[in-house]
């Protein structure tokens, strides 16, 4: 028999990867995943259209999210997981989150539009199969194909990266304004991909605050780069979660399954799961 593995990161159509909710999930069975959490940004629409998919395929689903957070005028991304679905202060914060979104899409056209790089949302939006909410991966590939840039890599290493010149962000979330919708929602706050974090300061302050968990296990990178995350887990009794960031065709170098967790930690979050959403 295989070891269990459990991917607890991964993008649908829902926000900016290239596989709906359920063909997500049947991408996982194919993978021989046991155990998965589509972490959308900003966004839970995917669990319900993934659920039914899920039972079909021996799959367990537990709820996810991947917050967009501000922590000192820096983005920081802190996932949810086994959340109360029906919870007002998670469904809330999706809804600022959509708002927040469409202001700094526009603003963005605008900027490149000044840069002298017309788009229009119709443009961003028949440039990929978008079915939930415009990310900035949608903008880059409508840029590729306006012909202005030659890939997805150079649209945000140019133009539109955090603090590039076409870069806007919108009205602020805070991470610990997050933190405390995840809490109000019986869920559990985890540090997305610290190994991203460039910032020692926006890290330590990150780490101050009163996470469940961190992603230790991320992507393709190595034991040696996931170590130090272990070991803070470990100090802190600290959850210790992974996933691979899968986002489809968006990121092909990286495949669902990339990194996992293994039974007992997705057995703890999937018991937290059925306690909040099954009666
Ligand atoms: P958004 O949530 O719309 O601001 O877009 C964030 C998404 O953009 C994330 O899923 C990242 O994977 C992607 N992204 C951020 N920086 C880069 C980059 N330098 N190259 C490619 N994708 C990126
Ligand atoms: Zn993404
Ligand atoms: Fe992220
Ligand atoms: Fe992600």
């Amino acid at each position: 028999m295989p070891p269990f593995r459990a991917d607890l990161h991964c993008h649908s159509t829902c926000s900016d990867g290239s596989l709906s909710p359920y063909d997500l999930v049947q991408e996982a069975f194919s993978a021989g995943l046991q155990g998965l959490s589509i972490t959308d940004h900003d966004t839970i629409a995917a669990y319900t259209l993934a659920a039914e998919a899920a039972q079909q395929n021996q799959v367990l689903l537990i709820p996810g999210v991947e917050f967009s957070a501000t922590l000192d005028d820096s983005s920081v991304h802190l996932l949810g997981y086994s959340f109360r679905l029906a919870s007002p202060s998670i469904q809330e914060l999706c809804r600022r989150h959509a708002i927040r979104r469409e202001e700094r899409n526009r603003e963005i056209l605008e900027k490149l539009s000044r840069l002298g790089m017309p788009l229009t949302m119709e443009e961003v939006r028949s440039a990929s199969e978008i079915t939930g909410s415009i990310g900035r991966p949608h903008i880059a590939l409508a840029m590729v194909q306006k012909k202005y840039v030659p890939n997805i890599q150079e649209a945000f290493k140019r133009f539109i990266g955090d603090r590039r010149p076409a870069f806007a962000k919108g009205s602020p979330v805070s991470a610990e304004e997050t933190i405390a919708a995840i809490r109000e929602a019986n869920g559990l706050a985890i540090i997305a991909h610290p190994h991203l974090i460039q910032d020692p300061s926006i890290l330590n302050k990150l780490l101050e605050l009163p996470f469940d968990g961190i992603e230790c296990y991320y992507a393709r990178f190595s034991t040696e780069s996931n170590a130090p995350w272990i070991d803070i887990a470990s100090k802190r009794g600290w959850l210790i979660t992974g996933g691979s960031d899968f986002h489809g065709s968006v990121k092909p170098t990286i495949p669902l399954g990339a990194s996992w967790i293994g039974e007992e930690v997705f057995q703890r979050l999937y018991e937290h799961h059925l306690k909040n959403n099954v009666s």
